[in-house]
């Protein structure tokens, strides 16, 4: 394979750090550009010093100028509370700093790939979802800086690419789990694992109904490289695993394989919170001849031996 230079933006976060790993290892020049505000070095420590590995402290709703044949667009925070904690500073990564990469993009004709989310399609009346439907979104609630911000980055990038001709990708990620999720991050699976592992209550909102899908983060990096490297197909593509579970039958699974005491305690649920959520994954099997391989079990049970020696 020839050896390319890429940037990869959030590098230092959760699915980033996995990203530069498959990068690294494929031999390519890897530049990991993060602000650390949900991202940690201890992500991507085992890197430093390798020689096709470098790492760059910047804010992404600032322009970057770089050399680079790819870019991947990863930096926004994820978890509900980290993107719900700055919420002005949440849209202007989202809406900032894809007009700074597609800018860098545009200048130095890279291909760029956005990480986009399920979360485009809200609250959804259509179920699974397919990448025709435009969604539910409320524009002016709690979760509105994270959705509505993807949703404008996604413009964006079609706007740059119909403008100005730049080759763009876009990925509508669904919930991705695994090693290196933050343990204070806040998201359902991490939660769950830590709060079994210490022995506290599972903290279950609303009555733990609503519905999600799991993708294992092996096989989410995968799609999007098969994605960024793939000619002739812009996206928008669903990345995710259509095994679909109620957030109460998670719950039950961690608790089994933890062999945890904890009990199940019922919170409010959070504003706007999805009530079923899954991926129709066809456009991803045809064009990309993808599909995930990690039942929800054996990812969980990875993501357990992950947090039982890092709970901090
Ligand atoms: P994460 O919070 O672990 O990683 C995000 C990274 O971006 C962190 O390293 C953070 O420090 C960095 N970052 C945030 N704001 C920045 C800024 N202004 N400048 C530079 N760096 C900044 O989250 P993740 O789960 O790894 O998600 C990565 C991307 O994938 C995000 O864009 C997210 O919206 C998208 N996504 C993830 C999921 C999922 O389930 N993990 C689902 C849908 C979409
Ligand atoms: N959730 C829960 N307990 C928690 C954390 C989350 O019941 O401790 C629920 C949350 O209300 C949502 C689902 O789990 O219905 C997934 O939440 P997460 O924050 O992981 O991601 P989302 O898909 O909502 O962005």
């Amino acid at each position: 394979m020839k050896q390319l230079r890429i940037l990869v933006t959030g590098g230092a976060g959760f699915l980033g750090s996995h990203l530069c790993d498959r990068l690294v290892k494929e031999g390519h020049d890897v530049i990991c550009l993060d602000n650390y505000f949900t991202g940690r070095k201890r992500n991507i420590e085992h890197l430093m010093g390798t020689c096709n590995f470098e790492l760059l402290r910047h804010d992404i709703t600032f322009p970057v100028f770089v050399e680079v044949d790819q870019i991947y667009n990863l930096a926004c925070p994820a978890s509900p509370v980290h993107y719900q904690y700055n919420p002005v500073k949440t849209i202007k990564t989202n809406v900032m700093g894809a007009i700074n990469v597609l800018g860098l993009a545009k200048r130095i004709k890279a291909r760029v790939l956005q990480a986009s989310t399920s979360e485009v399609y809200g609250d959804p009346a259509e179920h699974p979802q397919t990448e025709s439907y435009w969604g539910n979104v409320n524009p002016v609630g709690l979760r509105s800086c994270y959705d509505e911000g993807k949703r404008v980055a996604e413009t964006l990038f079609f706007d740059y690419h119909r403008q100005n001709r730049v080759d763009i990708r876009v990925v509508r990620i669904f919930n991705t789990y695994g090693p290196r999720m933050h343990p204070g991050d806040g998201r359902v699976v991490s939660n769950f694992i830590v709060q079994a592992l210490q022995g506290r209550d599972i903290t279950l909102y609303g009555d733990g109904s609503q519905t999600r899908s799991f993708c294992y983060v092996d096989d989410l990096i995968d799609g999007l490289v098969r994605m960024m490297n793939i000619d002739g197909f812009t996206g928008p593509v669903n990345i995710g695993n259509p095994d679909e579970f109620t957030i109460r039958e998670l719950a039950e699974k961690v608790v089994k394989l933890t062999k945890s005491k904890s009990k199940t305690v019922y919170r409010p649920l959070p504003q706007d919170d999805p009530k079923q959520r899954r991926p129709d994954i066809t456009l991803a099997e045809k064009q990309l001849t993808w599909r995930p391989s990690v039942p929800l079990e054996e990812g969980l049970r990875k993501t357990i031996d992950y947090f039982k020696n890092n709970l901090d």
